[in-house]
């Protein structure tokens, strides 16, 4: 192995080992990091997207601790600022970070499917029972329709003028009232259909 190769493979070594501890950036929840070794400038790590950065200390056997010297874009992380932290609290903060940040979405999408859901079915079922309802309604109707029909027929029979008239009122009156259950009751059997096809 030649002197270069070695010095690749340690850095490809301590990069990974530094990964590790930061699998995102424990502020912003970001991928990307940048990480930097220089001996003479001492080694750190920078978030790509928030722009916060670290003083890595690390040892023989890898990262140590991480030093923040420089938060967020907008000032997140100060509290945290010029200490030398344990690499395994940043571990920590960046587990929090991923699971509760991508726990919280899915949590969200199937809440809101469940809602979505229970939504429809409550929609179904008021429709369901206005259509009972309308059913039991256009049913009167029917009955008053065939009470004026033969109240008409005897009022004929009878050849009673006042008879007569009430009579055809009160047909047309049921004749209305059919009609206008039945068209009700189109319009709630379409609205039950539509339902029904977004399952
Ligand atoms: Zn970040």
């Amino acid at each position: 192995m030649s002197e270069e190769d070695k010095k690749d493979w340690l850095t490809r070594y301590y990069e990974s080992n530094v990964r590790e501890y930061f699998p995102v950036c424990p502020l912003c929840g970001h991928e990307e990091l940048d990480i930097e070794f220089s001996f003479l400038e001492g080694d750190f790590l920078t978030c790509k997207r928030c722009a916060a950065t670290w003083h890595l200390y690390i040892g023989i056997t890898g990262l140590k601790w991480a030093e923040l010297t420089l938060p967020t874009r907008g000032g997140y992380g100060r509290h945290l600022l010029n200490q030398k932290i344990d690499c395994k609290y940043w571990k920590e903060m960046c587990r929090e970070k991923f699971t509760i940040g991508r726990g919280l979405e899915e949590a969200k999408s199937v809440d809101i499917k469940i809602l979505k859901e229970a939504e429809r079915e409550e929609k179904v079922k008021r429709v369901k029972k206005k259509i009972k309802a309308l059913k039991e309604k256009a049913k009167d109707a029917q009955g008053d329709l065939e009470r004026a029909r033969y109240d008409l027929e005897r009022a004929r029979y009878d050849k009673d003028p006042n008879e007569l008239e009430r009579a055809y009122e009160e047909l047309e009156r049921a004749q209305e009232e059919l009609e206008r259950c039945q068209e009700e009751l189109e319009r709630e059997i379409k609205k039950l259909n539509s339902l029904l096809e977004q399952y």
